[in-house]
């Protein structure tokens, strides 16, 4: 089944051979591609005359085939390892920035991340500490949106004006806080595609996993079958919460090996 829509890829920090990545646990790892590996899928997106758009570019929704390119966190390896693969193929792409992590190990330093604005790529937020949006007081929530927001803002001076939920995790409060901060959209990790109809405060996005194949991703970037990733996640949703977060991904990690 097709879902007619954007598709808004999702990708995490990416493995470069001899460089450690940020964490090791399954869980993190699972969502780190391999270099090698997104510069392929970037390469198939250009073969097939797609492109790979920033969140603003595709909120316009152009007449040209294409995904919008995203990546969270805030990892060194967007300045070094994707933006120069997405610049050989002419794309755009969105980077949510955790304020509170430029500067640490593996995370990109306040130049890096004016760099990275400079070569003209979109610059979003993802909160300042990578906390969970539910279940913080009012603090929190005005520590991890308002405030990260006006970090990011005074290193590129520029507005930051796209959000990307920590965890996909998101309810009510966060999202009136991020509306009333100034934020133009925030992205969850709802796996679906993005119409005209979407709202811009949910917008829904699709996480690529290190196992991914090539098939699967190119079903993705064509909005098919994203019913059933939908289904496969609610099952690990359920296993999590009966398993608890650590006996999951020991689980998984027998499951991989
Ligand atoms: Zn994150």
């Amino acid at each position: 089944m097709k879902e007619s829509g954007i598709v808004f890829l999702m990708y995490h920090e990416l493995e470069v051979p001899a460089r450690p990545t940020v964490h090791s646990s399954p869980g993190y790892v699972r969502y780190v591609l391999r270099a090698s590996e997104f510069g392929n899928q970037m390469t198939w997106l250009s073969r097939h005359g797609w492109r790979g758009m920033s969140v603003s570019e595709a909120l316009a929704f152009p007449p040209h085939d294409g995904v919008a390119v995203t990546f969270d966190d805030g990892c060194e390896t967007d300045l070094l390892v994707a933006a120069p693969i997405l610049k050989e193929m002419s794309f755009a792409g969105t980077f949510y920035i955790t304020s509170g992590f430029l500067g640490h190990p593996g995370h990109l330093s306040g130049g890096q991340l004016r760099e990275l604005a400079q070569l003209g790529f979109e610059i979003g937020c993802h909160s300042m500490t990578h906390a969970y949006l539910t279940g913080l007081d009012n603090a929190g929530l005005h520590r991890e949106i308002v405030d990260a927001k006006s970090e990011l803002e005074r290193i590129l001076g520029q507005p930051v004006v796209h959000f990307s939920c920590p965890g996909g995790r998101y309810d009510r409060r966060s999202l009136e806080v991020a509306q009333r901060a100034g934020y133009r959209t925030v992205a969850t990790s709802r796996i679906r595609a993005n119409t005209k109809s979407t709202s811009l405060l949910q917008l829904g996005r699709v996480a690529l996993r290190r196992e991914t194949s090539s098939q699967a991703f190119w079903a993705i970037c064509r909005g098919r079958g994203l019913w059933q990733l939908r289904a496969r996640d609610r099952l690990r949703g359920s296993l999590r919460r009966v398993l608890g977060n650590t006996a999951y991904d020991h689980l998984r990690e027998a499951w991989l090996s």
